[in-house]
């Protein structure tokens, strides 16, 4: 059974479908690329998955469990993440405290909360900095800080909006490998991003949405050579 199964999303804004029955499983395990042109739906989507929007029908079931509805705290919970808005920086305390303080809010032990702020600090190359103030730290290295917080404890599944827009292209770099190497063990995301290089070096599958629909989905490389997806791009 997948992980997470999407199906009939529709969500309304006034007279406007945004999101008009979308669906797509997630395979445990999987880093599925959500691409499609402005306006397709996509942030409404991530917004229904990790419950900041009430969907207007549809379904979303993680490890076959109905989650929809469910509150964006209750959905943290249970693993289903939405970076940079679940997260916040402290500016005056340190890069490592901030990650401690994350990690025993979910629970984790000082010991172990610790020993993860430091794994990631080093993994994020974010070492050398770990005891300014992260309102010292540059624009890029805090976002950086806030996307590690979210893997103190790792979610079942990582919801990434867009996350290298305005990031300084060597912590993007930092950034995509980060992903790829949790990915290559075991982390579960869907990443929406404009970055069709990047998308298509990190995501083995894409799904391109238009019009709050699903246009085409399967192998990245074979979603980006669809006639209908050219099409869609180009009318942007
Ligand atoms: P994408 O992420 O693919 O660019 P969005 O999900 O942001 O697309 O937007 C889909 C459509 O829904 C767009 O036409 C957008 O203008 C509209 N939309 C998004 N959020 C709102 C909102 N809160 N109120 C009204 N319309 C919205």
């Amino acid at each position: 059974m997948a992980l997470l199964q999407i199906s009939g999303i529709q969500k309304r804004f006034g007279g406007l479908l945004a999101v008009n029955g979308a669906g797509m499983d997630v395979a445990d395990g999987e880093l599925l690329g959500l691409i499609g042109p402005n306006g397709s739906g996509k942030t409404t989507l991530l917004n229904v998955l990790s419950g900041h929007l009430a969907a207007d029908a549809g379904d979303v079931r993680l490890d076959g469990r109905s989650v929809l509805g469910l509150d964006p705290t209750r959905l943290t919970r249970l693993g289903v993440l939405r970076m940079f808005q679940m997260t916040r920086v402290f500016n005056r305390v340190s890069a490592y405290d901030n990650l401690v303080v994350c990690g025993l809010a979910m629970g984790l032990d000082e010991a172990g909360a610790s020993r993860r702020a430091l794994e990631l600090l080093e993994e994020l190359k974010l070492g050398h900095v770990m005891h300014l103030d992260a309102g010292q730290l540059s624009g890029g290295q805090k976002k950086l800080l806030e996307f590690g917080a979210c893997f103190m404890v790792p979610p079942r599944v990582a919801l990434l909006d867009e996350p290298f827009a305005a990031v300084h292209p060597i912590m993007k770099e930092t950034m995509s490998a980060f992903i790829r190497r949790r990915n290559q063990g075991g982390q579960t995301f869907i990443l929406v991003s404009h970055d069709m290089p990047v998308v298509v070096d990190l995501c083995a599958r894409s799904v391109c949405m238009n019009a709050g629909r699903v246009l085409a989905d399967g192998p990245t490389q074979q979603v980006l050579r669809e006639p209908a997806v050219i099409e869609a791009y180009l009318g942007e």
